[in-house]
C-alpha cells in the first residue's frame, strides 16, 4: 500500500483492526495510523501536510519508536486548516500512565 503521509510505496507492517503500522522509506519513517482517522480523511478527502506530520512524528519518537497516529492528533495538531502557523507544533498529548492511588 502507500504510505498515507506522503504517498510513497510504502510496506504495511502490520494492519489490525483498529490501526495499521506503516513503514514509509521515504521519509516518514515507521507509524502507526487509526483506522477511524483514514477513514475520516477518506470521507472528506482530506490528506496529512507532510511537512507538519514528519515534525510531529519526529517529536512524538522521544515518547514512542512507532508513534500513533490518532484522530485526535490528527484534528489537534495535524490539520492544516489555516496557512498561518499558531505555533510550530501543538503539544502532543499526555501520555503519562494513570496512576492509581
Ligand atoms: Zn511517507
Amino acid at each position: 500500500m502507500k504510505c498515507l503521509i506522503c504517498q510513497a510505496a510504502s510496506n504495511t507492517v502490520h494492519a489490525a483492526g483498529e490501526w495499521s503500522e506503516v513503514k514509509c522509506s521515504a521519509g516518514c519513517g515507521r507509524y502507526k495510523v487509526s483506522a477511524n482517522l483514514v477513514a475520516k480523511m477518506k470521507f472528506k478527502n482530506e490528506f496529512f501536510d507532510i511537512e507538519r506530520t514528519r515534525r510531529w512524528l519526529e517529536m512524538a519518537r522521544n515518547d514512542d519508536p512507532v508513534p500513533l497516529i490518532s484522530t485526535y492528533d490528527y484534528f489537534v495538531s495535524l490539520l492544516h486548516r489555516d496557512t498561518e502557523e499558531r505555533s510550530v507544533i501543538a503539544p502532543i498529548r499526555s501520555r503519562q500512565p494513570l496512576v492509581a492511588d
